[in-house]
């Protein structure tokens, strides 16, 4: 029996409106049914807000500390869950075991920094140039707020919207991906059993168009952060910009490293593995480019097919397994299809480049780990986000070209480079053009105490994570207190 999940709206569990649902699937055996969801439509949507509106006026009244302790006993209750629901993310996302527990270990880390910023959330006093007055700067939270998210960080990603919002004294509707529908009902369930009150977040499921737009559009939700594809950023950015409402975007990427001659090859090759192919490919941060310098091609090319053609492939819940199986059907279809561009491009492939099919694989969707070499910098595998299980090296034999080469895309999340020079380092730190650069680490393992976000397509200048992320939710507010008895007139201003 498929048991039948709801929305959460104003303190209440309650099913769509049109009494209409949809289905989480096991992406490594899809025959497998985690649950049904509501089907969502605008009329949920302004139940939400209308919750959300609610809730606000007391909401913005509670002190700061006060609304950040329901962060910090939220997070003692992930830690006791993090075994259970890491097995369920595995089910629900494909994802292995030690990634799951990765997620929601991030989720917990960040509840409990962003529970400290509720004592923390300080203006500025500022002088001001009359006699017997006070100046300062307070923070104000942005009213109601709309948070739409991914499915690959299925509790990291929504805990570093909701615990700022929560934090900032805002109030919100909440859509999750449609692929991972079940653990942001965990989430939203360990809210409530924290006593969270009523309507300050509100749970919305369904797809994006029926139920993500609705929430885009809605002329009492004054921000919308949202995580996911750049077509989707890029249309809703269009209309927060045509509402005239705030608008926070973390879109995708073509993440790069460099590989330069004196690079210690362990760490190069175990760095270029684990960030091309971790979580198959589906993080934002994931290795989709290498540009490696032909003096350590050779060696560099050689080894990195080893270590992946040694990956076992199968379901995440196989601790051996190393990669597991891409989210959905659609997702593994556009990837093959770019691996088939890949090849006209005239572009070699090295190793994978398949579907995996037969035992083990057959109710899943499973796709070998893939590495083209030969790519050129201009090719569409080396410039577009295919999000799966698939890279691309690119010769160089020079470190401004190679820098050159990681700029020349779209996007600018995160980029590495693999040198012990100091002038290298330098001059990537530098010119890289990518809201986070790494020397000699890998692309990905991001850690939730520094800025996340991305420059260029990437996103629109806001950042996640870090004490950056209240600043999506917040408003600053300059006080001033007169206690002259008079009318005074700063200079500048008659
Ligand atoms: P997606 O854009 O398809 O969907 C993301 C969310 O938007 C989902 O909840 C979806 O239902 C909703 N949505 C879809 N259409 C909508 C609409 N018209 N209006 C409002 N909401 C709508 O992305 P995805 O496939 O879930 O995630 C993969 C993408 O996310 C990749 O491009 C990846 O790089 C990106 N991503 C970025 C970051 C980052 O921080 N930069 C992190 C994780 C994932």
């Amino acid at each position: 029996m498929t048991e039948t999940y709801q929305n959460w709206i104003g303190g209440k569990w309650v099913p769509s409106a049109s009494g209409e649902t949809f289905e989480s699937r096991n992406p490594a055996s899809m025959d497998e049914v985690l649950g049904a969801f509501p089907r969502s439509s605008a009329q949920d949507v302004d139940a939400a807000v209308q919750a959300s509106k609610d809730a606000y006026p007391d909401w913005m009244n509670t002190p700061a500390p006060e609304r950040a302790d329901y962060l910090l006993r939220v997070a003692l209750l992930l830690e006791e869950r993090i075994e259970e629901w890491s097995e369920l993310m595995t089910r629900e996302m494909g994802k292995t075991l030690k990634e799951s527990r990765g997620d929601i270990q991030e989720g917990i880390d960040f509840l409990h920094y962003m529970a400290g910023e509720g004592r923390r959330m300080m203006g500025h006093t500022v002088p001001s140039e009359l006699r017997d007055k006070f100046s300062m700067t307070v923070r104000h939270p942005i009213g109601v707020v709309g948070l739409i998210t991914p499915w690959n960080f299925p509790i990291a990603i929504p805990t570093w919207k909701i615990a700022p919002a929560i934090v900032a004294g805002c109030t919100s509707v909440f859509k999750p991906a449609e692929d991972t529908p079940l653990l942001a009902t965990l989430l939203v369930q360990a809210l409530e059993e924290v006593g969270l009150p009523p309507g300050v977040l509100n749970l919305v499921h369904g797809y994006g168009e029926e139920a993500g737009a609705p929430i885009v559009e809605h002329p009492d939700v004054r921000a919308v952060s949202f995580t996911g594809s750049l077509e989707v950023g890029r249309r809703i950015n269009e209309r927060c910009g045509a509402l005239m409402k705030r608008c926070s975007l973390e879109l995708g990427s073509k993440n790069v490293m460099i590989v330069m001659p004196d690079a210690d090859m362990d760490l190069a090759v175990e760095a270029a593995s684990w960030g091309a192919f971790a979580t198959s490919g589906q993080r934002c941060t994931a290795t989709s480019r290498l540009v490696v310098h032909d003096a350590a091609r050779e060696e560099f090319t050689r080894r990195m097919l080893e270590r992946v053609e040694g990956m076992k492939v199968g379901s995440g819940l196989d601790p051996e397994v190393e990669l597991a199986p891409v989210i959905n059907e659609e997702q593994k279809h556009r990837i093959l299809e770019y691996i088939e561009i890949g090849k006209q491009e005239g572009a070699k492939l090295l190793t994978g480049g398949e579907e995996l099919t037969g035992d083990g694989y057959d109710k899943g969707n499973f796709i070998a780990p893939t590495v083209f070499d030969d790519v050129k910098p201009d090719m569409r595998i080396a410039q577009e986000e295919i999000f799966g299980p698939v890279t691309a090296i690119i010769r160089t034999d020079d470190v401004d070209e190679a820098i050159r080469m990681a700029n020349s895309v779209d996007y600018g999340l995160s980029a590495a480079i693999y040198t012990h020079d100091i002038t290298n380092v330098f001059k990537a730190v530098k010119e890289l053009e990518f809201g986070i650069v790494y020397v000699n680490a890998p692309t990905i393992g991001a850690e939730i105490q520094l800025p996340f976000g991305g420059m260029k397509n990437t996103g629109n200048g806001h950042r996640e994570a870090g004490p950056q992320a209240l600043d999506e939710f917040m408003e600053w507010k300059a006080v001033s207190v007169d206690y002259s008895g008079k009318v005074q007139k700063a200079q500048g201003i008659d």
